[in-house]
């Protein structure tokens, strides 16, 4: 029965950013981390966002099939998208048998992540920090469970794609390659896709319009380090991407 709404404040398409090719992107609203350099603050919270039939996004999505060229199809963030986690899964059995290709990015701390494997043509997994003590600290919660669903991704998806978001001062130095580059070859995800996303501001206007410290400072990396810190993890045999 299809009857479930899912939060939704903001949709659009974007290209290859957010999966292969051009995809209808929906953020959902709602997340349960605390980045303090989150660039959708609007999307940290669970009480605004529209309550969007799952049926609708269905129909939306077979509407735009024409635009879903080099292999598009329909992507779900957020926010983080596994917190409103039923109707989630059944948006995505909808759109599954219905054809169309699917995505979603995850901040990957939901238990029940790996019923999902099978309903994701492509899964993009966020690994911000390899220590569970800092993840907390920052973060807000444990890295315990993303790692586990990083290892059952790595175990059972074909097609993984691991983000790390580059942020000076926190996991950006070449020692925390070294670090990343461990975990990911001790949890198995050696045939992973893996993108460093350089620090950026594009939200932090949002967090001063709504009254919030934009607590982050200097954390900028240069071009070069990127580039280095791309050739530590190759180095370890890691297949490094940019999308
Ligand atoms: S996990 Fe993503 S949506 Fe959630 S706070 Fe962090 S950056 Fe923002």
């Amino acid at each position: 029965m299809v009857d479930l709404t899912l939060s939704v404040f903001q949709k659009g398409f974007n290209y290859s950013q957010d999966g292969r090719g051009n995809r209808l992107v929906y953020h959902l609203q709602g997340c349960n981390l605390k980045c303090p350099w989150c660039s959708n603050p609007e999307g940290m919270e669970f009480s605004e966002g529209s309550g969007t039939p799952v049926e609708d996004i269905l129909n939306e999505a077979l509407s735009c099939r024409p635009m879903f060229f080099d292999g598009g199809g329909v992507t779900f963030t957020g926010g983080e998208c596994t917190c409103q986690f039923e109707a989630l899964l059944q948006a995505l059995t909808l759109l599954k048998k219905a054809g169309v290709s699917t995505a979603i990015e995850t901040n990957g701390t939901a238990p029940r992540l790996p019923e999902l494997f099978g309903l994701v043509d492509e899964l993009i997994m966020d690994c911000k920090h390899y220590d569970p003590d800092v993840h907390s600290q920052i973060l807000g919660a444990s890295n315990g469970i993303i790692l586990s669903n990083l290892a059952a991704a790595a175990a059972k998806h074909p097609d993984l794609l691991i983000r790390i978001p580059l942020i000076r001062g926190f996991n950006a130095s070449e020692e925390d390659m070294e670090r990343f580059a461990e975990l990911f070859l001790r949890l198995g995800a050696d045939k992973a896709r893996i993108e460093l996303l350089p620090y950026h501001e594009y939200g932090k206007d949002k967090w001063t319009q709504r009254g919030r410290e934009y607590t982050v400072h200097n954390a900028f990396i240069s071009p070069a380090q990127r580039e280095q810190n791309e050739e530590i993890l190759r180095r370890r045999g890691l297949t490094v991407v940019r999308t």
